[in-house]
């Protein structure tokens, strides 16, 4: 084990400065627990910044799509077409509430579902769909959306990575009956651990508030909607803390600051793998706006894992993810097989570099150099 920290790390979270302001503004208030002032402030902000339904901050988005499983009364014979290639709580969320988790292929070169092959894929028991945006990049939604409608399926999309506005496109998010986002360290905008589930059709937000109210009607009292609060439906423990919502705040208040700065980070580095790109050994992805985080595709698997061993070498941190669903020990032994030819080559062959809001075009050039001297080593 190497304990000599990367002189250019994966990430690092980006804090714009308000943070311990808006922080101490809550322990000063004495209401620390969910859903009180900086919540509300965050939704309301969300809502009107992104054209989103109702806003609700979650502990993760991890919970807001275990939310979305109940709120669609997801149980046992159910089935959920999600894709292989992602994180786990994708599929999760919906397998602990008993649905029976279809996989569906990348884009053959893009890391987004395959729609086209979603007819194959749908019988009778089929109740939703969710839809990844990986890297914040979405792959033709009106279309998917249309085909969910025509079927009477659910969308839930996993919105996790997707938290950018498109000049001129519809927010993702508002696609979908739900969306779940993510504000986790990792996350371009992030509260350490927290998350947000989108509910895009009025109907739903009041049982929506129960389920992330441990299935009671505080929210109603609360709002002095009614007098006594009882146990109504199913739910969890869902609330983000307000400690929480407040360092979220102060992220969410500069999220156009934060999107230009990585915008140029992207650019910097199209610019530095440029010439790996033109002789063949690095593909880019090929997307009309700017993904939330550099990756690109080696030519093998072996290749993309000694770069990334060459890279730490020399103190950068490179890494791969995700190992597609479909051949996990969980799906092996619960679900029927699958063979994703394009999921299983994407993982095997995608890389990602170091990325983070703060990052200079000098760090930029010394990552390039390296992946540059070990293309000509290789
Ligand atoms: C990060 C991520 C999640 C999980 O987010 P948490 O807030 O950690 O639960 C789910 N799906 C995708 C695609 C992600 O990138």
């Amino acid at each position: 084990m190497d304990h000599q920290p990367y002189k250019i790390p994966f990430n690092k979270p980006y804090l714009t400065g308000n943070e311990l302001t808006n922080i101490h503004a809550v322990v000063e208030s004495g209401k620390w627990g969910g859903n009180g002032r900086f919540t509300q402030l965050c939704e309301q902000f969300l809502e009107e910044k992104f054209g989103f339904g109702k806003c609700l901050l979650t502990t993760s988005c991890t919970s807001a799509l275990e939310m979305a499983a109940i709120l669609l009364d997801i149980k046992k014979g159910d089935e959920v077409i999600v894709p292989s290639f992602t994180f786990v709580s994708t599929a999760n969320a919906f397998a602990s509430r008993g649905a029976t988790i279809v996989f569906a292929d990348c884009i053959q070169g893009n890391p987004n579902m395959d729609i086209t092959n979603l007819k194959s894929l749908i019988t009778k028991q089929t109740k939703v769909i969710v839809p990844v945006h990986y890297a914040g990049i979405s792959y033709n939604m009106p279309a998917l959306i249309d085909f969910a409608n025509e079927h009477g399926i659910y969308v839930v999309e996993d919105a996790a990575q997707a938290l950018a506005f498109y000049e001129g496109e519809k927010a993702l998010g508002t696609y979908g009956h739900l969306a779940a986002f993510s504000f986790h360290e990792t996350k371009h905008i992030s509260c350490g651990e927290g998350g947000m589930l989108v509910v895009n059709n009025n109907k739903w937000i009041s049982r929506a508030e129960i389920i992330r109210e441990k299935g009671t009607n505080r929210s109603a009292f609360l709002r002095d909607e009614i007098e006594e609060y009882s146990w109504v439906d199913l739910g969890s423990s869902y609330l983000l803390s307000e400690f929480s919502a407040a360092f979220l705040l102060a992220q969410l208040h500069q999220i156009d600051d934060i999107m230009m700065k990585r915008k140029i980070v992207y650019t910097y580095y199209v610019d530095a793998l440029k010439s790996m790109v033109n002789d063949g050994f690095l593909t880019l992805p090929n997307h009309s706006c700017t993904p939330q985080f550099m990756y690109a595709f080696c030519k093998d698997r072996s290749e993309r894992d000694s770069l990334i061993d060459f890279l730490k070498v020399h103190k950068i941190q490179a890494s791969f993810h995700y190992l597609p669903l479909h051949l996990s020990t969980f799906v092996k032994n619960n679900f029927k097989q699958a063979t994703l030819p394009n999921a299983s080559k994407i993982a095997d062959t995608i890389i990602r570099f170091p990325f983070y809001t703060e990052m200079t075009q000098a760090e930029i050039s010394e990552v390039g150099g390296v992946i540059s001297n070990f293309f000509k080593k290789y």
